[in-house]
């Protein structure tokens, strides 16, 4: 039996392409890459690849993903979406894996033009050329409309039963979930966090002062986040999970009756910061009496920063 990997972001699209290839009796590895960015997988991830039959893997490249986030050769697209970049990368990284698969191409839920940026003709071309995967890039829902690919040349998949779809029109690949049988289908793309402008106004803070690691920006995902100095940015914890994940990261500043928000310091802090901040867990807490507790517990009377140095420091 032949056996593709495809790449799969947990959207419609990626789903879509792989059923399509499936139903041509192929073999298909899903590979879900963790960029750090992206949901991990999910529940509902499982159950379609119970439904129709193909394998999912996790496979991390957040470390390498940053550092083309840092300084993408492709640019961003409208926020900052490496798309041109990521992709570039995750063909490698697929390429990699396809012999330890023993599989013979990388399929894509790509869809011609469906993007402004990356989809484009030409794009798609040079992607496949930087990923050094010419003609091993099958992609179903607009192969028609594409030149064919070595494995529909050789026979392995019929370019016959694949399909033409163009732009960002999304009635084709509503119509082919009903005709699949999925009930409730998913987004169009896998939701990447680096499409949201707010999400993308604090990874720019963290570029901008040279913090951006794996570490910082899983953090970008809990609490409220303030600029309270050059070199030292605070995280506010919204409830009483994110104060728990704060606290085991080595959050020192909290109100003393713990009734209120965990403050998490990150980078090189000052004496100064440390009052900032505690005047941050103040106004939030309501409370005046706020533990420093560095290393011993000392608890320190605070007046609540202003709304307006609140609104200053938001980042
Ligand atoms: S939207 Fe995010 S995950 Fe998708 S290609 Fe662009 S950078 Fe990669």
């Amino acid at each position: 039996m032949h056996r593709a990997i495809a790449l799969y972001s947990g959207g419609l699209d990626s789903l879509l392409s792989i059923i399509i290839v499936i139903q041509q009796g192929i073999e298909v590895i899903a590979i879900k890459f963790l960029t750090g960015f992206t949901s991990p997988l999910k529940e509902s991830d499982l159950e379609y690849a119970r439904q129709f039959g193909f394998e999912i893997k996790e496979i991390n490249i957040k470390e390498k993903f940053i550092e083309i986030l840092k300084n993408p050769a492709h640019g961003y697209g409208k926020n900052l979406n490496p798309c041109i970049d990521c992709k570039i990368l995750m063909l490698k990284e697929a390429k990699e894996k396809l012999s330890e698969f023993n599989a013979s191409f990388v399929i894509t839920g790509e869809v011609l033009s469906q993007r402004p940026m990356s989809q484009k003709r030409e794009i798609l071309k040079l992607i496949e050329k930087q990923a050094t995967l010419k003609d091993l890039i099958l992609r179903p829902l607009s192969a028609k409309i594409l030149p064919p690919t070595k494995p529909e040349i050789q026979g392995v998949v019929n370019r016959e039963l694949l399909y033409d779809i163009y732009g960002r029109t999304r009635k084709p690949q509503i119509d082919l979930a009903k005709k699949f049988g999925i009930e409730k289908p998913p987004q169009p793309a896998g939701g990447c966090l680096l499409t949201d402008p707010s999400f993308c106004r604090r990874v720019k803070d963290l570029m901008q002062h040279d913090e951006l690691t794996v570490e910082n920006v899983e953090l970008l995902k809990i609490g409220r986040h303030f600029r309270i100095s050059e070199k030292c940015k605070a995280i506010v914890g919204r409830d009483e999970e994110e104060n728990k994940i704060l606290l085991s990261k080595g959050a020192f500043i909290y109100p003393s009756d713990m009734k209120g928000p965990v403050v998490f310091l990150i980078g090189q802090y000052s004496a100064k910061d440390i009052d900032t901040a505690a005047s941050i867990c103040a106004f939030y807490s309501k409370r005046k009496e706020v533990v420093i507790k560095l290393p011993q517990e000392k608890i320190k009377i605070y007046d609540a920063t202003t709304k307006e140095e609140i609104v200053k420091y938001r980042v």
